[in-house]
């Protein structure tokens, strides 16, 4: 006679819904995701107007392409 507790059943179970939740997400790959890629400066669509315009002409943004009525 053997005798089961439920509560071990139930971790079964537990487990293999886990398991098959993780393949949903990630199917055919058990390998870590990889890490988003690193933005070293986050900008926000604009820069900002005392900074360094982004065309590289070496003038303020504000002076340049951010000028304002051009
Ligand atoms: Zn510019």
């Amino acid at each position: 006679m053997t005798k089961r507790s439920d509560s071990d059943t139930e971790r079964f179970r537990e487990k293999e819904i886990r398991e098959k939740r993780h393949q949903e997400q990630m199917p055919g790959t058990d390998e870590e995701p990889l890490p988003p890629p690193a933005d070293p400066i986050r900008t926000e669509g604009k820069p900002k107007r005392n900074d360094p315009c982004p065309c590289g002409s070496g003038k303020k943004y504000k002076q340049c392409c951010g000028k304002q009525g051009a």
